[in-house]
């Protein structure tokens, strides 16, 4: 059964056409740099790559020039569905639902949660539902997975009004792709889907690592907003909240702008100076580059700290799972990481940790239990498959 998957951001849609049964990707693409003149289709077909500029084009524009090249593919009349995702759901969705009109005022409430994410959304399921009137649309939430979580994990020690009055809980973040990869551990480790006590690290630009047990989300490291928790990218992560008073006032800045230096000028980017690409540190540091090589050392230390740290929520551990574009090929992290955990009993394979990069998974330890895996994720084929099963049942 052939899924559009969507993915609207507050300048970019990316797309593919997916068959949800065998996972093959039909086509694929992302239109970027939006409503500016830069604004560009590019996508892949059959092999081949593709672009073409799209002046001044919004969503509605991009959509519509994409949904051109998968008519032009022969997919459009294909399509039984169109999956949306859709970065917060709040406490209001619990799993991927059919978009209802109740369903758009859900995530429309979940605005103040979101604010950069719900809205370019839901622009991208009102574009969809315009252009494709006839197809289901379903929504798959980031949160929807943590909603498991029990009150003791996902409870902020502030003052307990602050929940009811505000909505300040922890929600958590990279759902749909802790459910996929902890399905697929679950395959490898040979357990049932209701079995087997995981720990998966999500390391992209975003980094969250989630304590899975018995195939529920019991425990994970990001927070209200997916600045909490891992070092990422260009985000703090954890740090000490008193810290954004003290830097605003020593400063000059506003609240606002400190918080903003904590998401887009701290992580790996802020510690080094250079980049917020674990590519671009690792060869540096190999160069000497000592502010590089400090941030790859604080990047797996906190990883660590907070793997063992979620171990608690899991009472045992079966599987250590990487997974995102560091977790899937930096040897060196995971490295790092695992000498930090070898009191878990996780004893690393140098050769298996070398063979597992560039979508090759498996174990990569010696040690069985607990064991480290690699496992690449795939958040489009689980939007796809869970829309499949909304269309074909509702
Ligand atoms: P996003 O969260 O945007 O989807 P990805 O999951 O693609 O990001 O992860 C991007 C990160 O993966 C970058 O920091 C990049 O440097 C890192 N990465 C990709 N390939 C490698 C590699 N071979 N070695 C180390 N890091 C890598």
């Amino acid at each position: 059964m052939n899924v559009l998957v969507l993915n609207c951001g507050s300048s970019s849609a990316k797309f593919a056409v997916l068959d949800a049964a065998t996972g093959e990707e039909h086509l694929s693409g992302n239109a970027q740099r939006l409503n500016s003149n830069e604004a560009t289709l590019d996508w892949k077909h059959g092999g081949q790559k593709h672009s073409r500029p799209l002046p001044g084009a919004d969503h509605g524009v991009a959509l519509r020039a994409a949904l051109e090249q998968m008519s032009a593919a022969g997919l459009t009349a294909s399509l039984a569905g169109v999956g949306h995702r859709v970065v917060h759901g709040g406490s209001r969705f619990s799993a991927s639902t059919r978009v209802t009109p109740d369903v758009l005022k859900g995530i429309e409430a979940c605005i103040p949660l979101g604010p950069l994410h719900n809205p370019p959304n839901l622009e991208g399921i009102r574009v969809a539902q315009e252009l494709l009137p006839s197809l289901p649309q379903v929504a798959v939430f980031d949160t929807a997975f943590h909603q498991t979580m029990p009150a003791r994990a996902y409870t902020y020690p502030v003052p307990l009004e602050w929940l009811a009055q505000h909505e300040v809980r922890r929600y958590g973040f990279h759902g749909t792709s802790h459910r996929y990869v902890a399905g697929r551990a679950q395959a490898l480790l040979g357990v049932n889907p209701d079995q087997g006590a995981l720990l998966i690290a999500h390391l992209g630009n975003g980094c969250s690592a989630t304590a899975v047990l018995n195939g529920q989300s019991v425990d994970t490291t990001m927070g209200l907003t997916p600045l909490e928790g891992l070092v990422m990218g260009t985000r703090s992560g954890s740090v000490d909240p008193a810290l954004v008073g003290h830097v605003a006032r020593a400063s000059g800045q506003t609240a606002d702008q400190v918080l903003d230096a904590l998401n887009k000028k701290s992580g790996l980017l802020g510690l080094s100076g250079l980049s917020n690409d674990m590519r671009t540190l690792e060869a540096a540091a190999a160069e000497g580059h000592e502010r590089a090589r400090l941030a790859l050392e604080v990047f797996c230390f906190v990883l660590a700290r907070q793997l063992a740290g979620l171990v608690v929520s899991l009472g045992r551990l079966d599987a250590l799972v990487f997974t995102g574009g560091i977790g899937e090929n930096s040897t060196l992290v995971r490295e790092a990481v695992l000498g930090h955990l070898g009191f878990l009993g996780l004893a690393l394979d140098p050769v298996a940790n070398l063979k597992a990069v560039r979508g090759q998974g498996g174990r990569i330890t010696s040690s069985t239990t607990p064991q480290a895996l690699v496992v690449p994720t795939n958040e489009e084929l689980m939007i796809a498959i869970d829309t499949a099963q909304l269309v074909s049942t509702s």
